[in-house]
């Protein structure tokens, strides 16, 4: 059988199985070789724009090009082109980790080739998933209501992005009476989020037909958390001005400052006023995984759904967004379409789940995979200490800042990132932040925190370690004196 694939598609190309073994083995070992090279590249690309193109032919190869140029191109073209997110001294925006066992699960992914629209279509990817989310469920102490085996159920999105969308629609339709899809949006339709929310949820509401306008950002507290009297209030006067107030975002771990919006709070509102809560728990909802962080989850078991990100946090590669909901019924109802030329038995019977029916696209991939590789095999321990370790250096690091004459602390260090800054003026915090990023020794990202421009450190790297955190203080003491 292998031979007769191999000789049939060697005329048209094709690499057979005894060449693609060969050839993965050399696309492995560069990506081995890329892991043990990490910390030699400037972690910010120096690129400069349109210089990555400039080295590429104007037309595609018309004949077939050995394996070892694309390779030779890869260390030439791509990687000064590279931002390097796996370096253990990347310490910006939130961490998007890799790790070794997730890229095996996207290689059998991509080898099984599988189109997951519906259970039909490949039943292992979808009952391999529910399966998967299920666990994630007990194992982060989320509520049992989220399980496939009672009305809820998860599903892996690509991004934080798509469930947040997928929640305001699923929202949108409940709160009218599921006439929205059929007939437009015909009424002027609240949101609510505190301030400091990620732009994803603007993003959603925009896209939903909601309207930008019609996101009210909630006022926050000293500790950058949703002000749930403020909540009240404003769902008050947009009621008073005729408007339907039907959605609320809560956020554990904003992008910010991972502050931590008070949901038990928020959701008794939500269940009071009839809106649906969302729980965006992007990065910050990975922690969970260790008990002493379940805290985390207080009041979820009040929301409609909720949705954290192993691809930041959780050694499974980009994408994988873990997205639950309490009541899947809506949420089916919501996205369900059914053209005649998907219509078949096992969806007639109602025993199975189409994953098409749970998010915005028709088509998907074998996610779950790579997800499966991880909690295999790193095994639940391993994950609870790379969660540990990392909260353990924040702190350290917080500890450095505080008692440092020239430097202070601009949040709590709830997790794993650390804002701070320069006592001096934002143009001098600025500086240094250019500064360190030019010398490819770190990279750190910044926001602003009461009107401040301030420095974040996320510690989240896969192959982050004391020593890269302890070389970055030291970098940023130093540099900060010399400017
Ligand atoms: N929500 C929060 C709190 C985030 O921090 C982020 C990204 O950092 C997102 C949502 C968006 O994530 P994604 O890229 O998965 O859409």
């Amino acid at each position: 059988m292998g031979s007769q694939i191999g000789s049939e598609g060697q005329g048209r190309g094709h690499l057979t199985p005894a060449e693609f073994r060969r050839a993965g083995q050399a696309v492995v070992d560069w990506v081995a070789g890329y892991l043990e090279r990490l910390e030699s590249f400037p972690v910010l690309s120096r690129s400069q724009p349109g210089e990555v193109r400039s080295k590429l032919p104007a037309i595609p190869p018309e004949a077939p090009e050995p394996l070892e140029r694309l390779l030779a191109d890869l260390d030439e073209i791509v990687l000064p082109g590279i931002t390097h997110w796996q370096s253990p001294s990347f310490f910006g925006y939130f961490p998007a980790n890799a790790s070794p066992a997730a890229i095996l699960g996207e290689i059998v992914s991509a080898g099984l080739g599988v189109q997951g629209m519906m259970w039909q279509t490949s039943p292992a990817c979808t009952e391999v998933e529910t399966h998967l989310l299920d666990w994630l469920v007990d194992l982060l102490g989320l509520p049992q209501g989220f399980k496939s085996s009672a009305a809820g159920g998860g599903v892996i999105q690509d991004t934080a992005s798509s469930a947040t969308l997928c929640a305001v629609l699923a929202a949108r339709e409940r709160a009218s009476a599921w006439q929205t899809n059929e007939r437009g949006v015909d009424r002027r339709f609240v949101a609510y989020a505190s301030s400091q929310a990620h732009s994803s949820v603007e993003k959603a509401l925009a896209v939903a037909g909601i309207g930008r306008e019609n996101l009210r950002p909630v006022e926050v507290d000293r500790h950058y958390a949703l002000r749930p009297d403020a909540l009240e209030r404003a769902i008050q006067r947009d009621r008073e001005l005729g408007a339907t107030p039907f959605f609320a975002c809560a956020t554990v771990g904003t992008t910010s400052s991972t502050a931590i919006d008070p949901v038990p709070a928020i959701g008794a509102i939500c269940r009071r006023e009839g809106l649906w809560l969302h729980v965006d728990a992007a990065l910050a909802g990975n922690a969970a995984i260790c008990p002493e962080h379940r805290a985390l989850n207080d009041g979820v078991e009040l929301a409609d759904s909720y949705c954290f990100n192993p691809h930041k946090w959780l050694l499974t590669n980009f994408d994988c967004d873990c997205f639950f909901v309490a009541d899947r019924a809506a949420l089916i109802r919501t996205l369900s379409v059914l053209p005649e030329y998907l219509r078949n038995k096992a969806t007639e019977s109602g025993a199975v789940f189409d994953y098409r029916d749970w998010h915005v696209p028709l088509g998907r991939r074998f996610r779950a995979l790579k997800l499966w590789f991880v909690l295999r095999l790193y095994g639940i321990e391993n994950l609870r200490r790379y969660i540990r370790a990392h909260v353990a250096l924040a702190r350290e690091f917080a500890g450095w800042v505080t008692a440092d004459p020239d430097f202070e602390l601009c949040a709590a260090v709830p997790l794993n990132l650390v804002c701070f800054r320069h006592k001096g003026q934002d143009a001098f915090n600025e500086h240094l932040l250019a500064a360190l990023n030019a010398s490819g020794e770190l990279f750190l990202t910044h926001t602003k925190l009461g009107g401040r421009f301030v420095l974040r450190l996320a510690i989240g790297g896969t192959w982050t370690e004391r020593r890269h955190v302890e070389r970055a203080w030291e970098t940023i003491r130093r540099t900060a004196r010399q400017l």
